[in-house]
């Protein structure tokens, strides 16, 4: 029987699961792979799950070409406000032990979807091609640390080795449009735990304190010059301070302040001129306070660059640009975004092509564009109204997973 991908979609969407609590969310593929046939391994770096169709010919021993195909599965501490009929209205646990609010407000649920519909395909079609599918479940893109665990706990080794990593990301360009280019698509990125430590006491004597609160606030500010002041205006850099934690009560002076930082950059050379600058400022004004005791700077995770293989993209943006034609196929410029799934190919030592494909209704994209207000109007990724148009989105999502597996695939 046919897998019903729309409601496979409205129920993930309905059950969103948090990084590395993707536990519904992998019982759901693993039964849907159960009734597509298809062999596969739970439990790979937690909550991932890997699948794969082999269809080389037993008897000559040649060994077609390996493509992996990759989805993420997580969810994201946002309340819904979307209005579907199929909003989430689910909570989670966080890492911090906070009751939160989760959203598939990144599309994870829309991957999920279109790789079993892949993989529901290529298994129909096994005659017209030959080679190995490895579908790879990620958990924990939000975290930057999925596709780490899973190549941690040996998914290279357990299954084919690739010798292409293929995915995709669901965003808001108009439904029907496919994003790719070669060279750097998403940025790399870093996220950065700064704690200032500073000296408590009563919020009526001052003059006994080291007060955190103006250090963070001081640090916030001069922090936002990395970009203005520091950084040639012809390239990309982005210093954002998403979360600054300090104190309790208003009368009381905070011991210390937390910052968290998330800095984007094209490559190492810049990654390594924005952090030396923003540990310089964090450690300057730490010192313009008075504080006694330095700063606490901490990496909390780093994410590569994702680049797209020269060759294998032209080759794939061709293949694109024969199924759907030409005009589809964009450049997209670079993403500020960060992802995890280059890890994979990194690690295999073999291409990666990421591409992104469009979710939002042609009618309202092109409406937002002759006003202007695409920007304030289309909502993007991780926004509590994004909310990719189902269809033609999933029928899209599945025909760029199969297109592009076969364009690497042997044909038969
Ligand atoms: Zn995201
Ligand atoms: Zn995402």
């Amino acid at each position: 029987m046919a897998l019903d991908l729309d409601a496979i979609y409205t129920d993930l969407h309905r059950h969103p699961e948090l990084s590395f609590q993707e536990t519904r969310t992998a019982g759901v593929i693993a039964q849907r792979l159960t009734e597509l046939g298809i062999e596969f391994e739970e439990g790979i770096g937690r909550t991932g799950l890997a699948a794969v169709i082999r269809n080389d010919d037993a008897d000559d021993g040649e060994r077609g070409p390996v493509v992996w195909l990759r989805a993420d599965m997580d969810g994201l501490p946002v309340e819904e406000r979307t209005g579907l009929a199929y909003a989430s209205t689910a909570r989670g646990v966080d890492p911090q032990g906070l009751d939160v609010p989760v959203m598939h407000a990144c599309g994870h649920d829309m991957h999920v979807t279109a790789l079993l519909g892949a993989l529901e395909r290529l298994v129909a079609t096994t005659d017209e091609w030959r080679g190995t599918v490895v579908a790879v479940f990620q958990p924990a893109e939000e975290y930057g640390a999925g596709s780490q665990a899973m190549i941690a706990d040996g998914v290279l080794d357990r299954f084919p080795r690739p010798d292409i990593v293929l995915g995709q990301h669901v965003t808001p360009l108009p439904a029907g449009t496919i994003g790719v280019r070669p060279g750097t698509q998403m940025a790399a990125s870093d996220g950065l735990r700064v704690t200032l430590l500073g000296r408590g006491g009563h919020g009526s004597r001052p003059q006994a304190t080291i007060d955190p609160v103006v250090m963070a606030a001081a640090t916030v500010m001069r922090l936002q010059t990395v970009v203005s002041r520091e950084t040639d205006p012809r390239d990309v850099a982005v210093v954002t301070v998403g979360s600054i934690h300090a104190g309790l009560k208003n009368n009381i002076i905070p011991a210390e302040a937390v910052l968290e930082l998330s800095l984007r950059y094209p490559d190492d050379e810049a990654r390594a001129r924005v952090l030396e600058k923003v540990e310089r400022i964090v450690r300057a004004e730490a010192q313009a306070s008075g504080a006694e005791e330095e700063p606490v700077i901490k990496v909390d995770h780093s994410l590569p660059p994702t680049i797209n293989d020269e060759e294998a993209t032209a080759r794939l943006r061709a293949a694109f640009a024969r199924a759907f034609g030409d005009e589809k196929v964009v450049d997209p410029g670079m993403f500020t975004g960060s992802e995890d799934v280059s890890w994979f190919a990194r690690e295999a030592g073999v291409p990666l092509v990421f591409w992104f494909w469009g979710g939002v209704d042609p009618q309202v994209y092109a409406d937002a564009a002759a006003s202007g207000s695409i920007e304030r109007d289309i909502p993007t990724n991780h926004s509590p109204f994004f909310a990719p148009l189902l269809q033609p989105t999933l029928d899209n999502g599945v025909a760029n997973l199969v297109t592009a597996a076969r364009e690497f695939l042997a044909a038969r």
